[in-house]
């Protein structure tokens, strides 16, 4: 039985160990992928922005081209004028370049405005483009940093399964089976020392009754609440009072 017990805590060793490699490299993982995700987000709403700037900027050319005509008819008119020589014929003339004038003078303004919204718009693009550019440095950075530690974890998880198996081979094949049913009903925890006359997995109470079994090391001892095999470990008892 104390083969057996051991056995049991030493696989337990291996695989708290082998799940805490794997969550720290599942963690890894997620949080690059959450970065690059992020990345396309941002992309996605920069390219957004470049396209509402290339249709203002469509808009201004036509606004512009559109002033330019007008602006080529009121000197048609103006060159008109001088030929005219009836009073009324040129009161009426006079009165329509003055028309298109105020008009043209509006368009102006509207144009001047969006030129200035668009050269805003044209900053804050770039200022986006630099902190994406910035945080994709950084992912990447990161990206490789952790695919060293990455390939050291996967390293140490492939190192361990031998060093498991060597381990489970000396077990009872319905023990291992056993064992392995409890640690995935119980957060990959299946045996447990006894401490503070409670089990350590659940801090249920342990019976005097059941630790003197544990400390004859006669039967295979089980938690009542969580069914964790319990084993005695003095240290253990000792280190917790
Ligand atoms: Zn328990």
């Amino acid at each position: 039985m104390r083969d057996i017990v051991e056995n049991l805590v030493a696989l337990q060793g291996i695989d708290s160990a082998a799940r805490n490699d794997k969550n720290e490299r599942d963690g890894l993982q997620k949080k690059i992928q959450r970065l690059k995700e992020l990345l396309v987000v941002a992309g996605k709403g920069l390219d957004e922005k470049r396209e509402k700037l290339a249709e203002a900027s469509r808009w201004y050319r036509e606004k512009d081209s559109e002033l330019k005509a007008d602006q080529e008819k009121v000197n048609r008119a103006k060159s008109k004028l001088q030929a005219v020589t009836k009073n009324k014929e040129y009161m009426a003339m006079q009165k329509e370049i003055e028309l298109l004038r105020k008009a043209n003078t509006n368009k102006e303004e509207e144009i001047l405005k969006l030129l200035n919204v668009m050269e805003e718009f044209k900053i804050a693009i770039a200022a986006e483009q630099e902190k994406i550019s910035s945080l994709e440095a950084d992912v990447n950075a990161e990206d490789e940093h952790n695919a060293t530690r990455i390939g050291e974890l996967d390293a140490r998880i492939d190192a361990r399964g031998a060093e498991r198996d060597a381990i489970a081979g000396k077990l009872a094949p319905d023990l291992v089976t056993r064992y392995k049913r409890i640690q995935s009903a119980r957060d990959g925890v299946a045996i447990v020392p006894v401490r503070n006359q409670a089990c350590s997995g659940c801090n249920f109470s342990v019976p005097p009754q059941q630790i003197l079994r544990l400390q004859k090391l006669e039967t295979m001892e089980t938690c009542r609440n969580c069914s964790r095999i319990l084993y005695w470990d003095p240290k253990v008892e000792t280190a917790a009072e």
